[in-house]
């Protein structure tokens, strides 16, 4: 069992994997593609860092930094959805104790 799957290879997905990565977390990612919008869009404005970058280059610097790390990646595969079977989400305190908290009636 992984302890995280990604589902998307636009910039959310590549920056959740690269920080997924430097945390060692054993994950996949699960795409249709790399870039997302991103990949056909002729040109991008503003995005952090770069005033001005082509869209295919900017793909292309994502795809060499998510080269970097080593993880499972399911490029040209489309989740068809999502499903919990457990619910375990629980935030805990500093002190180990539960956050209290109301119950998630969407949870089962
Ligand atoms: C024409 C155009 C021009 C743009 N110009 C700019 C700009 O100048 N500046 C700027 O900052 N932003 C611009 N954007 C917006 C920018 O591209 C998006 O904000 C950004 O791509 C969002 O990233 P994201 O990872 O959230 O989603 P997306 O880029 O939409 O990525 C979603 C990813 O999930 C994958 N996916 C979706 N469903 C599934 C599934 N069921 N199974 C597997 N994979 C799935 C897709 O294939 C894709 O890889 C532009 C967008 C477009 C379309």
């Amino acid at each position: 069992m992984k302890d995280l799957i990604i589902i998307g290879g636009g910039p959310a997905g590549i920056t959740a994997a690269v920080y997924a990565a430097r945390k060692r977390l054993d994950f996949s990612v699960i795409t249709k593609d790399i870039g997302g919008q991103a990949a056909w869009s002729g040109k991008i404005e503003n995005y952090t860092g770069y005033q001005f970058i082509a869209g295919p280059d900017l793909v292309k610097k994502f795809s060499d930094h998510l080269s970097q790390y080593s993880f499972d990646l399911r490029e040209g595969t489309e989740a068809a959805r999502v499903e919990k079977k457990m619910a375990v989400l629980k935030s805990l305190l500093p002190t180990g104790k539960p956050y209290p908290q109301k119950p998630d009636r969407r949870l089962g």
